[in-house]
């Protein structure tokens, strides 16, 4: 390994990690004239394990940035949500939400979407460089980080820049803890296995959860995609009782092949993929989203729903926050991470962490059957509580 003999690289600000949170915020800082730099460790397009679904919220961002002209074929559209709990269908609902928000979700496998919005934000003005591991942060005399330290072909470069953001999902907890976040921050840690399927003809547009007591307090989904493709997974909490990481892949296969409706569902459906899993990191971080100076966005920050596991809509919805307030905050100033730091907490706190604090009260309730299956039994009395269960869980800000 080799230490770069390059002069020093400055830049306005530098991201790290090209998901949801990180090109979103790169796109919108580089159209408001930042000099921005993506880094990035994967090559793209590049797999990431997740259910590949946006609801409408998620949509309503992809729209307003233009990132759908950056696919090469057109998304495919979820109009409904199904619950299925005990083989008994017991809710279902359109995406009727607000009237400013699309009436649908979209199904856009991982390795597509982030590399449509990586292209956004390259169109936008800002740097990538791909294949590059950020592996240490620099910290000035007052303890903030200036700068970071990259690993690519066997060589080390530092780069420095006024702001840094850190969006790199739950994959880099190395990183994190050198900026003194450690696993217990995060309110609610989940995983999640998922696996594609390949359906005869039409997937439908249906997106279908299921909760069943044999694997309880596992939730399942099968999401519809393009091509008659199908994601399918099941995901928990690590600290919930009886879910065990171990046994993760063994519920995955009662979830696809035991007697249940899902695996009816699946019958004449093929795997096509290996089955893969990742942690989930959610609740919102515990404390200040800065950290030594360092900006945390999207799931880094635990920005995802801990109810649901849905993060896409929050990551991207948090890049923007964090670009708006940079632009509204002089850079170079001495007070200018103090004053990002109070502003970017306070609109997130505003307008995630307290549904996110509900929605894991919720999460705990639903850990027990009886409430769960009570509950269900409730909402599913008349089409407008029905209907307001789903706009709850798919809500806008
Ligand atoms: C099985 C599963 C199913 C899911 N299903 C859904 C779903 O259907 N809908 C939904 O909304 N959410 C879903 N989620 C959650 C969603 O995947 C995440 O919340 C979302 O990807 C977070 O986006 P992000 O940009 O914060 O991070 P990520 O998408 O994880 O992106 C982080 C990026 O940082 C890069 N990186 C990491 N470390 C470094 C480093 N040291 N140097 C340089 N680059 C680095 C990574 O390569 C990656 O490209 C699911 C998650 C899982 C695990």
């Amino acid at each position: 390994m080799f230490y770069s003999d390059r002069g020093n690289v400055y830049h306005d600000i530098i991201i790290i990690g090209a998901g949801p949170a990180g090109s979103i915020a790169a796109l919108c800082l580089a159209k408001s004239g930042f000099d921005v730099l993506v880094v990035e460790k994967s090559n793209f397009p590049r797999e990431k394990i997740c259910g590949d679904c946006i609801t409408p919220l998620g949509v309503e961002i992809i729209n307003r940035h233009g990132i759908l002209s950056y696919l090469e074929k057109p998304p495919h559209k979820i109009n409904s949500v199904k619950i299925i709990v005990r083989e008994t269908l017991i809710n279902q609902a359109a995406f009727h939400m607000k009237p400013e928000l699309p009436d649908f979700a979209l199904s856009i496998q991982r390795k597509d979407l982030d590399n449509a919005l990586i292209l956004a934000a390259i169109d936008a003005g800002a740097k990538v460089e791909k294949n590059t591991k950020v592996i240490d942060f620099i910290f000035n005399d007052g303890g903030f980080a200036s700068g970071i330290s990259v690993y690519k072909d066997d060589i080390i470069n530092d780069y420095f820049a006024d702001v840094i953001i850190l969006a790199t999902g739950s994959s880099d907890m190395k990183l994190l803890r050198k900026l003194g976040v450690s696993i217990r921050d995060y309110p609610s840690i989940g995983i999640a296995i998922r696996a594609y399927f390949s359906s005869d003809g039409d997937s439908g547009d249906i997106m279908e959860l299921y909760a069943e007591p044999d694997y309880w307090p596992s939730l399942g989904w099968i999401f519809p995609q393009a091509d008659g493709i199908l994601n399918v997974g099941i995901g928990h909490h690590i600290n919930q009782k009886s879910a065990e990481e171990k046994s993760l892949q063994k519920v995955f296969e009662k979830f696809i092949r035991g007697s249940h409706m899902s695996a009816t569902r699946l019958s004449k459906a093929q795997l096509i993929s290996t089955p893969k899993a990742s942690k989930i990191f959610m609740g919102g971080l515990r404390g200040s989203l800065v950290r030594r100076g360092v900006l945390l966005t999207g799931e880094a920050a635990g920005l995802v729903n801990p109810f649901t596991g849905e993060g896409i809509c929050y990551a991207m919805k948090s890049g923007e926050f964090i670009s708006r307030i940079i632009s509204e905050i002089p850079l170079r100033t001495k007070e200018t991470i103090r004053a990002i730091e109070s502003e970017y907490n306070r609109a997130i706190r505003h307008s995630l962490l307290k549904y996110f604090s509900l929605a894991e009260f919720l999460q705990h309730r639903a850990a027990s059957r009886f409430v769960t299956i009570n509950m269900v039994k409730l909402l599913n009395r008349s089409k407008s509580l029905s209907e307001f269960n789903i706009r709850f869980w798919v809500k806008g800000f």
